[in-house]
């Protein structure tokens, strides 16, 4: 049944028991009544009439009015008879008065007149005690009726308290406990009640909604893993290797690349923590140092030497960290590539060394009276051939050097060096360049210096390059200091210009390779120099940096530990 239904059979059945328990009351109360009128029309007023008539039949002889009084009150009974027997009682009473008034002075009439009076009121005295106890029976069955009646809607009303909220309050309790486990994502949750009313469709259309919401749900779960499964074949199948951290350091995922590489299993990792890995584990460590990320690292996996780069990218949800993903760019096509360009480059400078220093001999012959004399065009022929020849040498030979450092086929001769010995060889080299541009080489080498362990030549080699720099990028006529001095357990041998001086945000890359400051038109050089003499000084344990000012000139300088 309808909720609607039921709710207004309740109240139509309430209004009927208020109808019924209202007419019921009424008809009985109605019909008592009835009774009591009929008592005092019949019977009272027919002893009223009686009454009146017997005090009449007193005083008839005294009283004049008495006998019209009598009459006036027969005259009433008459009228009244209501009773069985009072009919004949009051004809008789009628005939015995006519009687009295034919014949006035025969007492035995009033004997009978007063006889058939008494009838009467014996007859209207017995209906008042029957039609009383009619009354009294009424009124009792009346109680017994409404009693039991009653008894059966106090019951009913009873059910109807007992089931009613429970129609009610049962099915909003499954309804809330359905809405609950929905909300904490319990998608399976079903409601079935066993009542056919609009609750029912409520809990059929809760189930229909925990029906979709659990099939969104599986099928949004099983995108989620397509979308994973899918993630991870494009993972592992990249020929970078990927290593991911969540935010506390613990291994979520390695793919296939990083697995050959570290030479473990994803399973034998996954969940531990990485710097515990790392104990056992060389690459785990050096990927988890914290340093610059564009250091090359040299692997042996599969029965080959490969390159790596190592990047380390942050993960971040709203701008807060939640993990690290560490790639290791495969670079061995790149260093491949750059390991055949070194080889060229080392060849062809190597090759061109020994035609270029004949052609710069061949050049300084021509100079010579013994050949023959040159007039002045061909002597300015000659000396042009010999400085590109000297050009040509200088540049092949640093690049012959840079790709022995590129190489790594640096042969160093290290042995107990005077730093002034470094000096004087570097002075002797650059006098000529010096003196060309008027530049006064103002050398402070302090006195009694400690030897240093260094390769003699390679290091003369960088201070040239430092002063040539120098006088390159100085004005003529300007000084050039070279410094030696000690400094802590170090000499330190500072080459100062006051030339043009280098744009601060060019310094971090002046050590880089093929690096040449923008703008310098006039100035050809391969942008080796710096580069190789950086190679030159770490390789032999030793610093070098640079210090420099746009306009007020530059500082670059380099130090050995003493012996
Ligand atoms: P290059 O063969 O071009 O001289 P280097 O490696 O020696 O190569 O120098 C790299 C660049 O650094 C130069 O091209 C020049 O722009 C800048 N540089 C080097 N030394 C100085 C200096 N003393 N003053 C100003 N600029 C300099």
């Amino acid at each position: 049944m309808r909720l609607k239904t039921k709710l207004s059979a309740s109240l139509i059945f309430l209004f009927l028991v208020i109808v019924l328990f209202g007419v019921l009351g009424i008809y009985y109360i109605n019909k008592l009544s009835n009774d009591a009128q009929l008592i005092l029309k019949n019977n009272h007023e027919s002893l009223v009439y009686s009454n009146n008539m017997l005090s009449a039949l007193e005083n008839i002889k005294t009283r004049k009015d008495a006998i019209q009084n009598f009459s006036d009150n027969l005259k009433k009974q008459q009228g009244n008879i209501t009773e069985i027997g009072e009919k004949d009682a009051t004809d008789e009473l009628t005939k015995n008065f006519n009687e009295l008034l034919a014949n006035p002075d025969d007492p035995s009439n009033y004997g009978e007149i007063r006889q058939s009076i008494i009838q009467i009121q014996q007859l209207n005295e017995m209906a008042i005690l029957r039609k009383n106890s009619i009354a009294n029976k009424t009124a009792e069955t009346a109680k017994v009726i409404l009693a039991i009646i009653f008894t059966i809607l106090t019951l009913v009303a009873f059910t109807f308290i007992y089931n009613l909220p429970g129609i009610i309050s049962n099915p909003i309790a499954s309804l809330s406990e359905g809405i609950t486990a929905i909300a904490n994502k319990n998608y399976a949750k079903r409601i079935y009640l066993k009542q056919n009313d609009e609750f029912n469709d409520l809990a059929n259309a809760f189930n229909v909604m925990a029906g979709k919401l659990d099939e969104y749900e599986s099928s949004n779960l099983a995108q989620i893993k397509f979308e994973k499964s899918r993630i991870e074949t494009i993972i592992n199948q990249m020929r970078d290797g990927i290593i991911g951290l969540d935010e506390k350091r613990n291994i979520l995922f390695l793919n296939a690349l990083s697995e050959k590489l570290l030479g473990l299993k994803e399973s034998d990792i996954v969940g531990k923590y990485a710097p515990d890995v790392a104990l056992k584990n060389d690459l785990m460590r050096t990927l988890l140092q914290e340093r610059d990320g564009k250091e090359e690292l040299k692997i042996f996996a599969d029965d080959k030497e490969s390159y790596f780069n190592r990047d380390v990218l942050n993960v971040k949800n709203n701008e807060k960290i939640i993990g690290q993903v560490i790639v290791l760019r495969n670079i061995t096509p790149f260093h491949e590539l750059n390991e055949a360009k070194t080889n060229f480059i080392a060849t062809v400078s190597h090759e061109l060394k020994t035609p270029i220093s004949s052609i710069k001999i061949s050049a300084q012959l021509l100079n010579d009276k013994r050949i023959g004399d040159l007039n002045n065009e061909q002597k300015e022929l000659s000396n042009s051939i010999y400085d590109d020849a000297e050009r040509l040498l200088k540049i092949t030979s640093e690049l012959l050097n840079m790709a022995q450092v590129e190489t790594g086929n640096i042969q160093l001769k290290i042995q107990a060096t005077n730093p002034k010995a470094i000096v004087e060889q570097s002075l002797n080299a650059v006098q000529f360049q010096a003196h060309q541009k008027n530049i006064i080489l103002k050398t402070n080498i302090q006195q009694g210096l400690d030897l240093i362990n260094v390769d003699l030549e390679k290091t003369t080699w960088v201070l040239i390059n430092f002063i040539t720099n120098a006088i390159k990028f100085s004005s003529e006529k300007s000084t050039i200091d070279i410094n030696v001095f000690v400094k802590g357990d170090s000499i330190d041998f500072v080459v100062n210009d006051y030339g043009k001086g280098i744009d601060e945000k060019y310094l971090p890359r002046i050590f880089d390779k093929y690096f040449k400051v923008p703008g310098n038109l006039e100035h050809v050089g391969t942008g080796l120099g710096l580069a190789i003499s950086k190679e030159f000084i770490e390789s032999q344990g030793g610093t070098i940096w640079v210090q420099s000012k746009i306009g007020e000139g530059s500082s670059f300088g380099f130090a050995f530990r003493k012996i």
